[in-house]
């Protein structure tokens, strides 16, 4: 049976937007998908000289929630994370590991002036969820544009690239008994 995934909101109630982000990430995996609030303290993993919170370190707080030892879990955290090569990072995951984390920090519009968007930020966390649940189950990043696989690192990247597989990926996927 394919791994269970579990959508973990982090540090907040589970928003009015929970079902939209459900049906979009199960519109592109096939495995049972379900959704809740985690409580999980953040404060250890914020470094004060950079205003961030380190996300290796939210990664592996987040693991110890993980419900069972076959499922992935994927963190959804409100607060802007890092990692130390990088300015900031949109999400990161362990190579087809157990877990894996996004930041709607820089996804929302008010981050960049912009009144805010639910339906805008929905589709950004969307895709995103995507992507680092991609590389928990084993995928590096595509070159094709238009896959979800394809690496962003700022916000117009991540509309620009489809919230979909390439047929690559998928072949990838499947060759690791995805589906
Ligand atoms: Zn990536
Ligand atoms: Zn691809």
């Amino acid at each position: 049976m394919a791994a269970p995934i579990h959508l973990a909101y982090v540090d907040g109630p589970t928003p009015g937007w929970s079902d939209a982000l459900v049906a979009g990430v199960a519109d592109v995996f096939p495995n049972p998908i379900r959704a809740s609030a985690v409580p999980l303290d953040l404060t250890p993993s914020f470094v004060p000289s950079r205003q961030q919170h380190h996300a290796t370190l939210v990664l592996a707080a987040l693991l110890r929630h993980r419900p069972d030892p076959a499922s992935k879990i994927l963190g959804i955290v409100p607060v802007d994370l890092f990692i130390p090569v990088l300015t900031f990072v949109f999400g990161q995951a362990q190579l087809d590991g157990p877990g894996a984390v996004v930041s709607t920090y820089r996804l929302r519009a008010e981050f960049y002036g912009l009144p805010g968007d639910e339906g805008v930020l929905v589709e950004r966390a969307i895709k995103e969820c995507i992507h680092e649940l991609g590389h928990a189950f084993g995928l590096v990043h595509c070159a094709y544009y238009d896959c979800v696989m394809h690496a962003s690192s700022t916000v117009d990247e991540v509309d620009v690239k489809g919230a979909a597989f390439c047929g690559h990926c998928v072949s990838v996927l499947e060759g690791k008994g995805w589906k």
